[in-house]
């Protein structure tokens, strides 16, 4: 039996598979999260409810743990350093404060001589003059989005005269990317230069919101041997500890972009669970409890389908899987349009 216990900010689905995970280790967890009804709660020793900036809560739930992550980047970053001043976050603060935050994140990988989409910040309504050369492009806050959130596609300047937008939060314009394929990394750094790394993985998207991922990725043997190595690059760089997810863009003429960087675990793994012996779940947590790093086996060749609102229902109610299919359901009590309710792995 492990002694340790692990704090995890956040209950959402990746909160769930991390403490699901930790039960497995005999790591105990303790989660906190703004959301009374956070599914995590169910797979949780301890759940605490409350808003990330309630000094209470937030003593409270440091007191009852010894190493704290999160399962989410969009925590205040003033929070997390008051936390690490007292148990170890991991990862480390300034990492979450870099990546949650569009420019910084980009400006960051192109110092690494690493490729990224054109991009030019936005501050005010003037600078969205002379940007012909960025468009079309997809118009992103540099802060707080996700599953395509916070992004608006724009073709020309006149159409970016018509989008309300609010300037006290900033702009990034990026080119749109012709885009072959999407595909990600995910890789757990446990310490310098020791790692484990998932095959890349294949991602489609429907509306800017994942759908189907699988391994393995349909891809030139010179981008597999890319990605991965820029992976390593941007986790030794960050002297990350944990898993860090890297999604990126290949073009028409095979050129391969860094996207965006997830500084936690990612939906484009949850096929890790079942097609390796060790998933980025449990990596993420063996990692940032120090435990054992095992060297990674894939077992199974693998698809993952997102369920994203009603279409958890069916499942729901009939499973009816084979063998070699594997259903996820996040539990979350409310029913909402492209939200992610749950998901099916097949190994193939
Ligand atoms: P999120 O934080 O919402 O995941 P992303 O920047 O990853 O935001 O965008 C979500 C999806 O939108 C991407 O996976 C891709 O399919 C599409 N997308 C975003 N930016 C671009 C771009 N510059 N060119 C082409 N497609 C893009
Ligand atoms: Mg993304």
């Amino acid at each position: 039996m492990s002694d340790i216990t692990l704090g995890i900010i956040g209950g959402g689905q990746l909160g769930s598979m991390l403490a699901i995970s930790a039960k497995k280790l005999n790591v105990k967890t303790v989660i906190f999260s703004d959301d009374a009804e956070a599914p995590a709660q169910n797979f949780c020793n301890q759940f605490i409810s409350g808003n990330y900036d309630d000094k209470q809560k937030v003593a409270d739930f440091v007191s009852q743990v010894d190493v704290v992550t999160y399962e989410f980047e969009n925590i205040p970053f003033e929070t997390l350093n008051e936390i690490n001043k007292l148990k170890p976050v991991l990862p480390k603060p300034s990492v979450n404060r870099l990546i949650q935050h569009r420019l910084a994140e980009k400006d960051f990988i192109n110092n690494l001589n690493i490729r990224t989409t054109r991009y030019v910040s936005i501050e005010k309504r003037s600078d969205i003059d002379a940007l012909e050369d960025f468009l079309p492009g997809i118009l992103k806050t540099t802060t707080l989005g996700y599953d395509g959130k916070g992004q608006h596609p724009i073709s020309s300047s006149d159409e970016l005269n018509s989008i309300n937008l609010d300037f006290s939060r900033g702009y990034i314009l990026e080119k749109l990317v012709k885009l072959k394929k999407e595909i990600s990394i995910i890789i757990t750094r446990f310490n310098n230069n020791k790692y484990e790394i998932y095959e890349p993985i294949e991602n489609s998207h429907e509306d800017q919101i994942l759908k189907h991922s699988k391994i393995p990725a349909e891809i030139s043997e010179k981008i597999f041997n890319q990605s991965k190595e820029w992976a390593m690059l941007i986790a030794e760089e960050l002297k990350y500890v944990g898993t860090l997810c890297v999604e990126f863009f290949i073009d028409r003429n095979d050129n391969l972009y860094v996207n965006e960087v997830a500084p936690r675990v990612h939906n484009s793994g949850h096929l890790t669970i079942n097609a390796y012996n060790v998933s980025q779940f449990e990596n993420h947590v063996r990692a940032v409890c120090g435990l054992e790093q095992i060297p990674l086996k894939k077992i199974s060749n693998a698809k993952m389908i997102n369920l994203l609102g009603d279409q958890i229902s069916h499942y729901r109610d009939s499973p009816n899987l084979k063998e070699n299919e594997f259903f996820f359901d996040y539990l979350k009590k409310e029913i909402k349009e492209k939200r992610k309710m749950g998901h099916i792995t097949i190994l193939i």
